[in-house]
């Protein structure tokens, strides 16, 4: 049966059901329906023993015995054939309502039956209703994992199960169906992968667990070798096609800030990082590196240090940052770090007047203003530079694919970018949904930073955490209290957060108290925010407006209301902004006490470490991938229907390292047709996009 013929002339499906599962399930052609894998299997692979029974919520099970009873139990319309199933170890109790003459006059005491259902307990004793029943010789023929499929509404109401697409199947399996194989064979070899057409038949009818978890491999490897095949071709083309300028140079500003002006001893990560970009940015080609380094890890010095290598080279800087708040607390540490050594350093905002937002361009058109710092303001088409060679992105995740290559076309040839985020995830997923990025990581804190003590506490322990943020208080340190302000236009979050602040103010009478939250105008923000950043205002309410980059080394406790309705990435976000200063910090989630199980363990995870790895990782496995995926849906697209970046993150290293062979052997796919074929079906919006950039 050819793989791209219709479904239609497939037994037992026909015309109507072909049109059918085409609208529910998009499957069209043989290929398509052989690649509408099962969702979980039936386990037929092995015969149970009634006296092993055990446990609640079995699975259907398989047994094997004769009946020794069968009589009518009840009455009317609630008759019911009840039979006694002996193996030999034990008796079940099987029972039909429906089909109940039939069942009587089939069922013979003389003959050994397989019977296949879901046994439940019931008064004492195990039940199972409505077995699936073969004769001993019948079900020779059913053994193994039986898959089970997934269905719609629509599909199932029209009288189609799992077990009609199961036949469907075999049946074409039974036509001998021979899928192209698109994976070459020295990856076959190498990987010690299952051949596609063995793949498709164990998927949808293993022999065992053994043979199934190879089919799962082999199917799992082939999506993750397209999507980095894809990735890949598209960061290559780039880096082919973008040549960069070249910083060979270590000159005056980054020497001068060297030895006069850094603060502190850099970290061993710190100076790592640095020489990595130093590299990358001498090769002749544009740099586009992420910088991974968990809250509190001294991005800014990286990028501050960075900056100054490409004034060095007669380069300007930008630096980016996601929000006005952030944007102006890097312009003023950063500008009074470089003021002794003469650099011109500006904020560009939404909120900068116009005046000053003139003399700012015109700094920039004759070179004169060194780095421009600034909110997404920067991109806009009015701002141009006369020589921009690096741009820094903080945060990266809010900055699409799209708005960095609007960067690019700010200057004629495109410019360094370093894009830094305190969300660390596993590297080789970084690399997979990043795709055109390199990868560094700070992994290592600036010394004497005590671990921030975090613990859950619920409403009943109100008043000790309000007692233990006064003895803070009484010590001169200042306090963070975040309110979830999940939707800026939900009103009940707003009145808990202003509820909150009075009741904060009141409660702490003696002290002074900021409040921010995103409705509020830039310059009313600004204000409040300041007067937390100067240590007037002792304790600031807040919304997650201060989640990102916030840096205040006095702060020594945050406080999450409603702590359950964040992510666990958001807290760790949260919690960086204290214990930047030397002294113990304390981060107080406080929760409801009714909260499910899964957000329990969700929280604990958060009192229980301080590593961002452990939580990003953490909250991958208990969120999935979506938001990195939707990340990624902005420049690379990625369908993934049986593989996982998370949970298959082995499997994603194996492909990108065969993917990344080939490549290098056949870099346009001139010998592989098939695979070009195959990625331009799979992909045709990025194929198009590698040639935009
Ligand atoms: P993040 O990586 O979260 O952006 P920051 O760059 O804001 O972190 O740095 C956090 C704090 O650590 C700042 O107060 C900064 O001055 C300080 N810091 C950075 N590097 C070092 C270092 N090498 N030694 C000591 N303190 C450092
Ligand atoms: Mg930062």
């Amino acid at each position: 049966m050819a793989p791209d013929a219709d479904v239609k002339f497939i037994k037992g499906i026909g015309p109507a059901r072909a049109e059918l599962i085409g609208r529910e399930l998009g499957i069209r052609t043989v290929s398509d329906l052989l690649r509408h894998y099962p969702s979980g299997y039936a386990d037929r692979s092995r015969i149970y023993r009634i006296a092993d029974l055990s446990g609640s919520d079995l699975p259907a099970v398989q047994l094997k015995g004769r009946f020794v009873s069968a009589s009518l139990a009840g009455e009317g319309a609630k008759t019911r054939l009840v039979a006694a199933f002996s193996d030999g170890t034990g008796v079940i109790e099987v029972v039909w309502f429906r089909q109940i003459k039939q069942m009587r006059q089939a069922l013979s005491p003389d003959t050994t039956y397989v019977i296949f259902g879901k046994p439940t307990e019931y008064n004492r004793h195990w039940q199972i209703a409505h077995p699936e029943i073969d004769t001993e010789s019948a079900a020779a023929d059913k053994t193994g994992l039986r898959g089970i499929y997934p269905l719609t509404d629509k599909l199932r109401n029209r009288g189609v199960t799992s077990r009609t697409i199961a036949t469907w199947i075999s049946n074409v399996l039974a036509a001998r169906p021979c899928l192209e194989e698109v994976i070459p064979d020295n990856v076959l070899a190498g990987y010690g992968l299952m051949a596609i057409n063995d793949a498709i038949r164990a998927i949808h009818r293993p022999e065992n667990m053994a043979e199934l978890e190879r089919a799962r491999f082999r199917l799992k490897f082939e999506e993750l070798f397209f999507l980095e095949i894809n990735i890949l071709i598209y960061s290559r083309t780039r880096s082919r096609s973008l040549l960069g300028h070249r910083f060979g140079r270590v000159g005056r500003f980054f020497n001068d800030f060297y030895t006069q002006c850094l603060p502190f001893e850099l970290t061993g990560a710190q100076k790592r990082v640095i020489r990595e970009i130093r590299a990358d940015m001498n090769t002749g080609r544009q740099m586009n590196r992420l910088l991974q380094g968990d809250v509190g890890s001294g991005k800014t010095l990286v990028a501050l240090l960075t900056m100054l290598i490409a004034l060095d080279n007669g380069s300007q800087a930008c630096l980016m940052a996601p929000t006005e708040i952030l944007a102006t607390q890097h312009f003023q540490s950063i500008s009074e770090l470089v003021a002794p050594i003469g650099v011109n350093v500006k904020l560009l905002t939404g909120s900068t007047p116009r005046r000053e937002r003139e003399e700012i361009h015109r700094q920039l058109a004759d070179g004169s203003l060194h780095i421009l710092i600034g909110t997404h303001a920067v991109i806009e088409d009015s701002v141009r530079f006369s020589r921009l060679g690096f741009v820094v992105i903080d945060e990266q995740h809010r900055f699409g694919v799209a708005q960095r290559a609007r960067l690019w076309s700010k200057a004629a040839v495109a410019p360094h970018v370093l894009v830094m985020t305190a969300t660390p995830i596993p590297r080789t997923l970084a690399m997979t949904v990043y795709g055109d990025l390199d990868v560094s990581v700070i992994d290592e804190l600036p010394p004497g930073r005590k671990p921030v003590q975090t613990v859950l506490r619920y409403d009943a322990q109100r008043q000790r955490v309000y007692d233990g943020i006064h003895a803070q208080l009484l010590q001169g340190r200042q306090v963070y209290i975040v309110y979830p302000l999940i939707d800026e236009n939900e009103k009940s979050d707003m009145r808990s957060l202003e509820e909150g602040y009075e009741f904060i103010a009141h409660l702490f009478k003696d002290f002074k108290v900021a409040c921010v939250h995103g409705r509020m105008k830039p310059a009313d923000k600004d204000r409040q925010m300041t007067r937390f950043v100067s240590g007037e205002a002792r304790i600031l309410v807040a919304t997650t407006v201060i989640e990102v980059g916030v840096n205040v080394p006095n702060a020594s406790v945050m406080v999450i209301e409603n702590a359950e309705r964040f992510g666990l990435s958001q807290l760790h976000q949260l919690r960086g902004r204290v214990g930047r200063g030397a002294d113990q910090s304390y981060c107080i989630l406080m929760s409801r006490e009714s909260i499910s199980a899964n957000t329990r363990k969700r929280l604990e995870i958060m009192t229980s470490t301080t590593d961002g790895f452990i939580v990003a990782e953490a909250d991958l496995k208990l969120r999935g991938p979506g938001d990195l995926e939707g990340t990624m849906q902005s420049g690379l697209p990625i369908e993934l229907k049986m593989a996982s970046l998370v949970s298959d993150g082995q499997i994603v290293e194996a492909a990108r390292r065969a993917a990344s062979a080939l490549l290098d052997a056949d870099p346009d796919l001139e010998r592989h047709p098939a695979i070009r074929a195959r990625r331009e079906a799979l992909y045709p919006a990025a194929c198009d996009w590698s040639r935009i950039s």
